[in-house]
């Protein structure tokens, strides 16, 4: 049994409780997380852990949405416009993925985990990260990803999903867990994401889709024009759009969701999306870097369907978090900063561990210990200035726990 003490403890919890000189005890689960004296003088015989002085001890951070498959992109990609994007990324994805091998994978989620991040969810499109994804310390939400819009491919389409689905099976344990990914609804056509979808209520599946990214998006599932029709005109001549948005958000009914981007949704696919339970994945950078605009986060139905994301390097040059959540502060100068400050730590944490259906996330008794501790280079004067003071000044945790076991 181990008890480690931080000047402040943020429990992430519904409330945003803050522990002034607190102390958290744990074996691979939380036993008890309260005032440092009053559980010194309880567990008298527990290892004890003392922290650098203006120490923080917060829970490890959950990246909901990450393609780790193009891990190679640098400068390769062409930035700007959504559709730019597109075209570069299949151009030059063959290069990008042979590049992508298992050593390159591996470190780089040794970087995200040095940089705090004991949890994530990752899209797999090829399948090409999955020994990766198992060997690392991480809790990995391995989403199987499905697409193909075309009606003649639909049966070989998924029977290779379902091949990659029963390779990730097979692999799970208690850190790593098959999920189900429905790529877009400009991408994916609705009888594979029906049947991809049967699978993920069967099994009890975390699923995850891309919606409402781009203008593009939105104007060919509502009108069949803008960008998207010149796009799928060069390989179909009569292209239609596979469904619209509203049909796309009813596909999900009854599963465990996330929406990623939603950044064109407009508030009644929002209203429809928290009315089934699901959850809405913000990554700030990518929308920039793609041009696609930003997510009203006034429009959000309620705050805790809200998680916060990088995407992949194919849109975003760190997948460090803390990058992110200061990258979030200045994307939405309009909204106080004490809130989004508080918003963007659940949004890695609480929502997170909930959209991914993790036992983590919250620090609290019962829950994995998996934690960080942080320090910050002075005082903070008040407990209410402690979230934003770690987002502007964290880099890289001083400790990182996972289930209890230092990494
Ligand atoms: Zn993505």
């Amino acid at each position: 049994m181990n008890l480690i003490t931080a000047d402040f403890i943020l429990t992430c919890n519904d409330n945003f409780e803050i522990i002034k000189d607190g102390a958290l005890v744990f074996e691979k689960e939380i036993l008890e997380i309260g005032e440092k004296q009053t559980l010194l003088e309880k567990y008298p015989n527990a290892k004890r852990i003392d922290s650098p002085k203006n120490s923080v001890l917060l829970p490890g951070l959950i990246n909901p949405h990450v393609h780790l498959e193009f891990s190679a992109n640098t400068t390769t990609l062409h930035y700007g416009d959504f559709i730019s994007w597109l075209n570069s990324v299949i151009g030059l994805r063959d290069d990008l993925l042979e590049k992508c091998n298992d050593a390159l994978i591996l470190d780089t989620l040794q970087a995200m985990l040095q940089t705090g991040t004991t949890s994530l969810g990752a899209i797999s499109s090829f399948g090409k990260d999955l020994q990766a994804c198992k060997k690392t310390p991480q809790r990995v939400v391995f989403f199987c990803e499905i697409l193909g819009s075309r009606p003649d491919s639909v049966d070989i389409l998924f029977e290779d999903f379902k091949s990659k689905l029963r390779h990730a099976q097979e692999l799970e344990d208690e850190r790593f867990f098959a999920a189900v990914s429905i790529h877009s609804p400009y991408s994916t056509h609705p009888i594979l994401a029906k049947n991809a979808l049967d699978i993920a209520r069967k099994e009890n599946y975390v699923v995850s889709t891309h919606f409402m990214e781009s203008v593009a998006e939105r104007e060919w599932l509502d009108s069949a024009k803008g960008d998207f029709y010149n796009f799928f005109s060069n390989f179909a001549p009569n292209a239609r759009p596979l469904s619209n948005a509203m049909e796309y958000i009813e596909l999900f009914a009854n599963t465990h969701v996330l929406f990623t981007h939603c950044v064109q949704a407009k508030d009644e696919e929002l209203k429809a999306i928290s009315n089934m339970g699901g959850h809405i994945t913000h990554c700030p950078v990518s929308n920039r870097l793609l041009g696609v605009g930003k997510l009203e986060l006034k429009n959000l139905p309620n705050k805790e369907i809200f998680t916060l994301a990088t995407d992949g390097l194919s849109s975003n040059i760190s997948l460090n978090l803390w990058d992110e959540i200061r990258a979030f502060l200045f994307t939405h100068p309009k909204e106080s900063l004490q809130s989004l400050a508080k918003l963007a730590l659940q949004g890695v944490t609480k929502n997170a561990a909930k959209a991914l259906k993790l036992e983590c996330g919250v620090l609290s008794e019962g829950k994995n210990a998996d934690f960080l501790l942080c320090t910050l280079p002075d005082k903070v004067a008040t407990s209410e200035d402690v979230a934003l003071q770690l987002i502007l000044h964290v880099k890289t945790p001083e400790q990182i726990y996972i289930a209890g076991e230092k990494i």
